[in-house]
């Protein structure tokens, strides 16, 4: 179950000087960076890393229609014209100034990092997640001002995007596999890792 998964300081991570913070927080968990980069990426990059795939904007739509609806704020849209235009913010916001990403492997990495970075909505997110710590932004502030939530980073959601992500933005010579000091605590043997 040893997983890979991509992690990425987003632009606006990345002006408010978050690098050291979202690095730190990966290494302390014991979890192993095995690339690391700043890329001012192209919109194509950015493209390929937001895939036009219909049922990540339609998921990514639907949880901000159960957000409005929670908040009893209107639904203009459905979710895949919601998924579409978040899309483009994003990827426009993606590529205007350098992110910084990271290749991170280990033992569940993909639940774990999820689990760091803390919920979409900042507003939801627990104290002490990355999301929770640095910033109130939400929904309703990006929706009404037509940009996507300001949420510092971007983790995958599963091994399978994990693994397509990371070869978007590294090659595999970047990428460096090593030994942290706790496999010997924590791996002890084939079946528990
Ligand atoms: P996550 O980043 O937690 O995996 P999603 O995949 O649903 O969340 O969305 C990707 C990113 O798109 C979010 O991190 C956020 O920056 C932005 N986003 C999602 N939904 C909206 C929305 N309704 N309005 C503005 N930005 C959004």
């Amino acid at each position: 179950m040893i997983e890979r998964t991509l992690v990425l300081v987003k632009p606006d991570g990345v002006q408010r000087g978050l690098v050291g913070e979202v690095i730190s927080r990966i290494e302390r968990c014991g979890l192993k960076i095995i690339g690391l980069k700043m890329v001012y990426a192209d919109e194509k990059t950015a493209g390929e890393h937001y895939a036009d795939d219909e049922a990540w904007m339609k998921s990514t739509g639907e949880k901000a229609i159960a957000n409005a609806l929670k908040e009893g704020r209107p639904v203009k849209e459905t979710a895949l014209e919601i998924g579409k235009r978040v899309r483009r913010a994003l990827i426009a916001f993606i590529s205007m100034s350098p992110t910084v990403a990271i290749a991170v492997e280990g033992h569940r990495a993909v639940p774990k990092i999820r689990s760091l970075i803390g919920d979409t909505n900042p507003q939801n997110a627990a104290p002490g997640t990355i999301r929770g710590d640095f910033t109130i932004d939400s929904y309703y502030l990006s929706d009404n001002s037509g940009r996507p939530i300001q949420n510092i980073v971007h983790a995958s959601g599963t091994k399978d995007e994990g693994l397509r992500e990371i070869n978007v933005w590294f090659n595999e010579n970047e990428l460096h596999p090593y030994k942290r000091i706790e496999e010997d605590l924590i791996y002890r043997r084939a079946n528990e890792v």
